[in-house]
């Protein structure tokens, strides 16, 4: 293992310049720039530093921790230079020359504190977005995140203990298969509401998509340009003359949003090849959908689409063209119905509103910071759990959940995604 060194402070010139040192030859380095014989471990010392010629070029304070109770896990020194490029250069160059050193990569103090079981993945995702947060919200949301990086292991752990305790001692101790039933199923409750959370935070960052899809001459296109309140796409009585998709970005309830006019849906006996195409792609459109706006001719009795529509997605049913029937009905809620007219000046107020307060109830304000790795899987397992009674069972397979939310601490695409964000030091 090679022992790995850079600068951990910001920006030069500045009132310091910390190095940091992880590694084997930690300690002898230090022993070596300072040009002492013994250091002990744990005290700041004052200290002169010299380069590889045995010149001194600063005085600094500096601190070796031997490992494993060091960030990396590993023995490290760390040294309060002054902050001047000229003295940064020469501690590099110093640093460099010695046997078994090199500098570290961007994110390599993480990785290494990761391989020794100091942080696992989820707390380093967090600490990458804790070093990268900009505003208290985003501080705030990382702090969380960090400081809770490894609960459902723990709640896990906690289960498993409980249904061990109960394979061996059975039914006169405390450990009650009723409670651990309860327990599994307050488990998976908060592994839902996580998920949920984890997705409404991906779309907070990311923004929504919302596609409105329907039959030619439902009048998507109308409901389209009253969206965006100016007039984009084509209007036409002529069924079938949005071929292709249109979009237009827009900020509602705080998120940006993404709306989609889509090319309509109908049987593909008579249509042309450029129609069949756009279906094809209105088809994709939905399926990466974070809402679908499904609009339906009121007039009509052809309510097809509806069952076109991918069941998981979210989705407002617009009954349009409501002027063409004698009675309104009332909004319905799930799911939700609106009623509107696309023609008329106020035709489609509610409408708005409806989605701001969809968009609101998909994107919650206690969204956390990202959809964790491995969660979904969890939650598949979890559930599985509660359909045996067989303790030796359920016990494997919360051990399969809890792989599935420690695999991720293993997988390398992943890993590299997150410390590419981090800069070198951390
Ligand atoms: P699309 O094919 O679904 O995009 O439908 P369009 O928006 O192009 O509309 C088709 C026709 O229906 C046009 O002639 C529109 O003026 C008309 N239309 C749209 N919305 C309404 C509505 O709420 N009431 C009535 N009466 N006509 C509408
Ligand atoms: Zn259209």
């Amino acid at each position: 293992m090679s022992t790995i060194f850079a600068l951990s402070s910001g920006a030069l010139p500045a009132a310091l310049a910390v190095f940091r040192i992880s590694g084997p030859r930690s300690k002898e380095a230090l022993l070596q720039m300072s040009k002492k014989k013994i250091w002990k471990p744990r005290y700041m010392h004052y200290t002169k530093i010299y380069d590889i010629r045995g010149e001194m070029f600063d005085s600094a304070m500096a601190v070796y921790l031997p490992g494993p109770r060091t960030f990396t896990g590993e023995d490290t020194a760390e040294v309060f230079l002054h902050g001047s490029t000229a003295i940064v250069d020469r501690m590099n160059e110093t640093l460099s020359s010695l046997p078994g050193l090199r500098h570290a990569s961007a994110g390599e103090f993480t990785k290494r504190a990761l391989v020794n079981g100091k942080l696992n993945v989820h707390e380093m995702n967090a600490l990458g977005a804790l070093l990268q947060s900009t505003t208290p919200r985003q501080l705030e949301q990382a702090t969380r995140a960090l400081s809770d990086g490894d609960w459902l292991h723990r709640r896990i752990t906690l289960i498993r203990a409980k249904l061990a305790v109960f394979a061996d001692f059975g039914e006169d101790v405390q450990s009650d298969p009723k409670e651990i039933r309860k327990d599994i199923e307050d488990l998976l409750i908060e592994i839902k509401e996580k998920r949920r959370k984890g997705i409404g935070g991906e779309r907070v960052r990311k923004g929504m998509r919302i596609v409105m899809v329907g039959k030619p001459n439902a009048g998507k296109s109308s409901l389209f340009n009253r969206l965006c309140g100016i007039e984009r796409a084509i209007v036409s009585s002529v069924p079938g003359t949005t071929r292709d998709s249109l979009d237009i970005n827009r900020v509602i309830g705080g998120i940006n949003v993404t709306i989609v006019d889509t090319a309509g849906i109908r049987d593909s006996l008579d249509m042309n090849p450029i129609e069949k195409d756009g279906i094809k792609r209105t088809f994709k459109l939905m399926n990466e959908a974070d809402l679908i706006l499904a609009v339906i001719d009121s007039s009509s009795e052809d309510r097809d689409i509806l069952s076109l529509i991918p069941p998981h997605i979210p989705r407002i049913e617009i009954f349009n063209k409501a002027d063409l029937i004698p009675n309104i009905p009332p909004t319905g809620q799930f799911p939700v119905k609106m009623y509107t007219i696309a023609t008329a000046p106020t035709g489609c107020d509610s409408l708005e509103k409806k989605l701001e307060e969809t968009i609101l109830e998909l994107c919650p304000h206690n969204s956390e910071l990202t959809l964790s790795a491995g969660i979904a899987e969890v939650e598949k397992l979890v559930e599985e759990c509660l359909s045996h009674d067989d303790i030796g069972l359920v016990n494997e397979i919360l051990q399969m959940a809890s792989e599935a939310w420690g695999k991720s601490e293993t997988n390398e695409e992943l890993l590299n995604n997150i410390l590419k964000n981090f800069c070198i030091g951390k």
